[in-house]
């Protein structure tokens, strides 16, 4: 199982970072020991003093491909999610400043949560709110319309370079308000009105 990430896919979120606005998908990927076990809290590694949280709607991959079109692209998920990317970000601008790839920042140990799934027919995916909550204040909102790539779009590309296969996940991008976590904070996500998980910092 492979993690395929989109950066920058909110305008908002790219300006709040001092980015441009991407005219192709910005990928990173993460390994599957990325992922945080589920009901296990998250630990700060001791390599960032500014780890964030960056909330997004996840796709599960159902049918693999290659070189799958953007028509086609609907029929290959049919389960979504919510994710947090944790990111090192005082480590990434390092290895940004430097023209480094990202992966020590967005890679590591506990680095992806991941929500239960449910099927994309529950929601209305071109017109989704999610948001998270850091100790009951929100902190994050995003509405999927706002993606500047749709998830159709996002297969499309990543499977021109990647071969999707069942099982794989695709994180979508974050919505504006990424921030800084803290040892003793509580994370909760919401899809809509549903709660998908709750996360303690440690
Ligand atoms: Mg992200």
């Amino acid at each position: 199982m492979k993690i395929i990430c989109i950066g920058r896919n909110y305008v908002q979120h790219a300006q709040e970072l001092g980015n441009e606005i991407p005219s192709s998908p910005v990928i990173f990927m993460k390994p599957d020991t990325a992922v945080l076990k589920k009901g296990s809290d998250f630990y700060i590694p001791e390599f960032s003093n500014d780890v964030h949280y960056e909330l997004e709607v996840v796709l599960k991959i159902s049918k693999g491909g290659k070189y799958i079109q953007e028509e086609n692209a609907s029929k290959h998920f049919d389960e979504i999610g919510l994710g947090i990317d944790f990111t090192a970000r005082d480590l990434q601008s390092e290895l940004k400043s430097k023209g480094l790839p990202w992966e020590l920042s967005k890679a590591f140990d506990g680095s992806a949560v991941i929500s239960e799934f449910y099927s994309k027919d529950e929601f209305d995916i071109k017109n989704m709110n999610f948001s998270l909550l850091k100790n009951k204040e929100e902190a994050q909102n995003g509405n999927t319309s706002l993606m500047i790539f749709s998830p159709e779009k996002i297969i499309a590309f990543v499977s021109q370079y990647f071969t999707l296969r069942v099982g794989d996940l695709i994180f979508t991008g974050t919505p504006k308000g990424v921030g800084k976590v803290t040892e003793n904070d509580q994370l909760d996500a919401f899809l809509e009105d549903k709660k998908l998980f709750s996360l303690r910092i440690q």
